[in-house]
Formats: structure tokens, C-alpha cells, sequence
């Protein structure tokens, strides 16, 4: 029998970078829980509980807060080309590469964008955005919370009520942050946040939870029956869409979500299973709780590079809690290094892209592995690395600072 029709049996690795990280179990196996079909009663009573358990996790009261089925990145673009008509002057707070993503995905479509800029490694401060939206007049704002190339978390507070006043829609995209740090979306007031699970949420990716504002799926079903100037049965008939996807047209989406239950995907009954389970253990756990277990665990690790003697990176007033970029020392190199976390103590942390390529690592500890033990144990082995790539490091300091952040 050829090897490759042998059953699955991946490594048992730790994957302490930005995103993916281990799943919780609990959500692991819920994914192997018995499909139903995508109109069952009970399927459709679990799709009603997925809205109501990610209302508290993003923050909301919103009607509209439910999956797209896809990875992180099938929620921005569905939300940024259901927002955004070609032509629209959209505005993005840009300080990393998600920033660029969301820029990229934005020209794709026609729309004029503009960037308001923080170097990599900084923030964009609230009246620098104020200042954009008062010269540009954007009919739609858009940012990441937290930007996982960069390890920093942008500053929402007051940002949805700038847009208001300016008569435009806000977007966030907080898939780094969502489930480790908080989302406020009612209190920020902005109109779609969306998240993933293989960060903060210690699920697989495949679903991206969203939540839309009232106004803002106003603005998305109006679109379909005025701007569009077409109605649901000319676009079944294929006749003279404007938004060019049918997959990601959030009106569509959301009939299905809705009580009328129209017919457009089949929901990915796993990945729905997977979501929920995310949400209940979040909860279970309590919000705040979970809060506090990635800022600890960022702190001790923040702690612990620093006690090795390495640089950590970037602003320290705006950095996300679970994940942190470090400076890889000059006397070693990053891949070497990489490789041996995993080859030797089948440890995952991230390499970097753009303009910190080379430069940093970032090491993460995120959902169910923003662990006091599972931090400890990868500076342990990084320590050792270290060490035996020939970088002197105190011995045993890392560790002893960590845990020294745990305790004090
Ligand atoms: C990780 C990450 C994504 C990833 O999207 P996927 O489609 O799930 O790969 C998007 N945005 C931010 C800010 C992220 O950190």
C-alpha cells in the first residue's frame, strides 16, 4: 500500500508564532461532531446560537454578527467590496502589512483609496485619522486592530464616531485580537468588525466571524435593490451585477442567515461547529479572564527576550498582548534557528515579511497556548538555541524572568 494512503499523523508541535496556534481540544473535537443538513432545524438553531455567542465576543449588540464561510480574509474582502462601491474614496489607516491587504483589496475593486501611514512599528495617532477624513471626505474608513506583522494594536477609541460625523462607514479588521484582547465594536461605534479563529480564538482557520451595524446593512441591502438597480431575481438570473462576487455579497449572506433562510452556500457545518465551540469555551472562561491570561502571558514573554538580552520590537505603548517581535541578533541566523526550534523541540515561531524580513521573529501565545508553561518552555528552547548557535545568553535567566512576570 502506498505511504501516502496511511491515516494522517502530523507532529505534535507547539506553534508559538503569530497565527495559526493549536487548537483548544475541546473545538477539535466538536469539528468531528455529526453533520446535518444546512436546513435542519437543529442546524439552524445552532447557526442562531453562533450569532448570539460572538454578540459579547465582538463587543455588540448587532443584529447582523454571524460567519462567512472562508478564512480570516473572506470577511475583509466581503465586507470592504460590500461597503465600497468602484469609484468610492475609502481611507485606510495603514502600519502594517494587513494594512497594504486591505489597500490591495479595495484598488482590486476601483475603489479611490488613500493611506493615512505609521512607520512599522507605530500606530497611526486619532487625530492624524481625523485630519485624513476631514481632507479626504472618504465614504468608508478602514483598519486592522491588531497588526500581527508589526505586533501593534491600533487605538479604536472615538474612531466610529470620527466617521459618523463625517458621514462615512468604518471598518476594522480584528483577526489578531479578537478572543485575546478586547473588541468594543458598539463602543468604538464602528460598523464591521470582523475576526478568524486561529489566533486569539484557538480554533482552525476556515470561518471568519463578522458583525455588521444596522446602518451599515442598510447601506448593504439597499445597495442590492437601488444602487444595483436590480433585484434578487434579476441576480439569480446573472443580470448586470455590480458587486462582482456572489460568494461575498454580504446581502445574499445575510438572507441566508436570516429567518427567510434563502438559499446561497451550503454552511460549512464543521467549521460552524468549530465556531461555536471557539465562542463557548471563550466565554465559558469569561472575556476579561482571557484578557488577562494573553497580557501575562505577552508580559513574561516580553519579560523573558529581554532578560536573554535581546531587543524587543517596537512601541511598547501600542503593542498587541499575544504576540512580540524581537530583533534576532546579528551573530545568528533566523532560519537556522527557526529550523532548530522545530527540528529540536518542535517549537513553531514566525519569521517576518516587508520591511522587517530578516530582521525579526515574532513568537506568539495566543489562545489556547498563551500558557504560562508553554511560554516558559519556548524560551527554554530558545535560550538553548541560542546558546548553541553560539549567541551567549545568561543561562536560565529567560525563564526566571518569565516566571518572575508571572509572580509579581
Ligand atoms: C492573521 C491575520 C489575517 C489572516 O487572514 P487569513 O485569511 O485567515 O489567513 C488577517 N488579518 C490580520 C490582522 C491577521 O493578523
Amino acid at each position: 500500500m502506498p505511504s501516502s494512503f496511511r491515516q494522517i499523523d502530523p507532529p505534535q508541535r507547539l506553534l508559538m508564532g503569530p497565527g495559526p496556534v493549536n487548537a483548544h481540544p475541546r473545538v477539535l473535537r466538536a469539528m468531528s461532531a455529526d453533520l446535518l443538513g444546512q436546513f435542519d432545524p437543529e442546524f439552524t438553531a445552532y447557526m442562531n446560537e453562533v450569532m448570539g455567542l460572538y454578540r459579547p465576543i465582538f463587543g455588540t449588540e448587532n443584529k447582523w454578527t454571524f460567519l462567512i464561510d472562508g478564512t480570516a480574509r473572506s470577511a475583509i474582502e466581503a465586507s470592504l467590496i460590500s461597503l465600497a462601491s468602484p469609484g468610492d474614496r475609502v481611507l485606510v489607516v495603514n502600519f502594517g502589512r494587513f494594512g497594504l491587504l486591505l489597500t490591495e483589496i479595495l484598488a482590486r475593486i476601483g475603489a479611490e483609496v488613500r493611506t493615512v501611514d505609521a512607520e512599522w512599528g507605530k500606530t497611526v495617532p486619532m487625530d492624524e485619522i481625523a485630519a485624513a477624513i476631514a481632507d479626504f471626505e472618504p465614504k468608508v474608513v478602514a483598519t486592522v486592530h491588531g497588526d500581527t506583522s508589526t505586533t501593534m494594536a491600533q487605538p479604536l477609541e472615538g474612531l466610529g464616531e470620527l466617521c459618523r460625523q463625517a458621514g462615512a462607514y468604518s471598518y476594522v479588521d480584528a483577526t489578531a485580537t479578537v478572543g485575546g484582547m478586547e473588541i468594543a465594536a458598539d463602543r468604538w461605534g464602528v460598523d464591521i468588525v470582523t475576526g478568524g479563529l486561529q489566533k486569539c480564538l484557538g480554533g482552525p482557520s476556515g470561518s471568519a466571524p463578522i458583525t455588521i451595524s444596522d446602518r451599515a446593512a442598510e447601506h448593504i441591502f439597499a445597495r442590492r435593490h437601488t444602487e444595483l438597480g436590480i433585484k434578487r431575481d434579476d441576480l439569480e438570473q446573472g443580470s448586470g451585477q455590480r458587486i462582482g462576487s456572489n460568494y461575498f455579497d454580504l446581502a445574499m449572506v445575510m438572507d441566508y442567515w436570516s429567518e427567510k433562510r434563502l438559499n446561497h452556500h451550503t454552511e460549512a457545518t464543521s467549521m460552524l461547529y468549530a465556531a461555536r465551540e471557539c465562542a463557548c469555551v471563550s466565554l465559558e472562561e469569561g472575556l476579561a479572564e482571557r484578557f488577562e491570561r494573553h497580557r501575562l502571558a505577552g508580559k513574561a514573554m516580553t519579560a523573558g527576550l529581554r532578560a536573554m538580552g535581546l531587543t524587543v520590537f517596537g512601541d511598547d505603548a501600542h503593542r498587541m498582548t499575544n504576540v512580540t517581535g524581537v530583533y534576532i541578533p546579528e551573530t545568528v541566523e533566523g532560519e537556522r534557528v527557526r529550523q532548530r526550534m522545530r527540528d529540536d523541540f518542535e517549537i513553531e515561531i514566525g519569521t517576518s515579511f516587508g520591511p522587517l524580513q530578516g530582521k525579526i521573529w515574532r513568537i506568539g501565545a495566543m489562545g489556547y497556548n498563551a500558557a504560562k508553561n508553554k511560554v516558559l518552555i519556548t524560551l527554554g528552547a530558545l535560550e538553548a538555541v541560542l546558546r548553541t548557535e553560539g549567541h551567549s545568553v545568561p543561562s536560565g535567566a529567560a525563564v526566571d524572568a518569565a516566571l518572575e512576570a508571572y509572580t509579581s
